[in-house]
């Protein structure tokens, strides 16, 4: 699956809608200290349906929507759309008769989040099990948090296997056995 284009609207410091066009071959954002990067990688992790509000530096979930600065009233609402380019169909049945895929997750003050694809309403679940059957999860090791390296040094072995398990693209195979115990 290939990300082409990712839109911020009312999310953290991203407040006037803001697209970013994914071409081939990024492979680092720059600029200085405070500018968004950390925020940029932030979007594309809650966009893919992150519900920790620690892995986005925050204490609630509705700290992502722009809080406010001198000149700028706070917004109501944080959304985040994610286009994939879905023309070698890899994504999983139910998402796979499209070339192009567009995720998008908004959340609304006091009302909480809510997911779409291609404009259909879906869960929270059906948008994680997208990306982690692809590797590419809110969890994934592709995206490497500031820390994370150490923290993975020191895990414990059976949060290491997680990280291996995420990798190797079964974790969305255990998701499912676990969901299927509790019935
Ligand atoms: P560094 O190079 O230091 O890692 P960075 O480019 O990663 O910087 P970010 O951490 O992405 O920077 O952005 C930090 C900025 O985002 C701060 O100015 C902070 O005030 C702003 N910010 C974070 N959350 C919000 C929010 N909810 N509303 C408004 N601004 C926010
Ligand atoms: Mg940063």
């Amino acid at each position: 699956m290939h990300f082409s284009r990712i839109r911020l609207t009312g999310f953290k410091s991203f407040v006037d809608p803001t697209d970013l066009i994914i071409h081939d071959g990024l492979t680092g954002v720059v600029g200085p200290n405070g500018c968004g990067k950390s925020n940029l990688l932030e979007a594309l992790r809650w966009v893919m349906g992150e519900n920790r509000p620690t892995a986005m530096r925050g204490g609630g979930m509705e700290d992502v929507i722009f809080a406010g600065a001198a000149t700028r009233p706070a917004r109501n609402f944080a959304e985040v759309s994610l286009h994939i380019d879905n023309r070698n169909r890899l994504a999983p049945p139910g998402f796979n008769d499209e070339d192009q895929i567009e995720i998008v997750r908004r959340i609304t003050r006091d009302v909480g989040s809510a997911y779409k694809a291609n404009a259909r309403d879906v869960r929270a679940r059906d948008v994680q099990m997208l990306f982690a059957d692809a590797s590419t999860g809110a969890h994934s090791p592709a995206l490497v948090r500031q820390g994370q390296i150490s923290e993975l040094i020191n895990a414990k072995p059976k949060n290491r296997r997680r990280i291996l398990e995420e990798a190797a693209g079964i974790s969305g195979l255990y998701q499912r056995r676990h969901e299927a115990e509790l019935k």
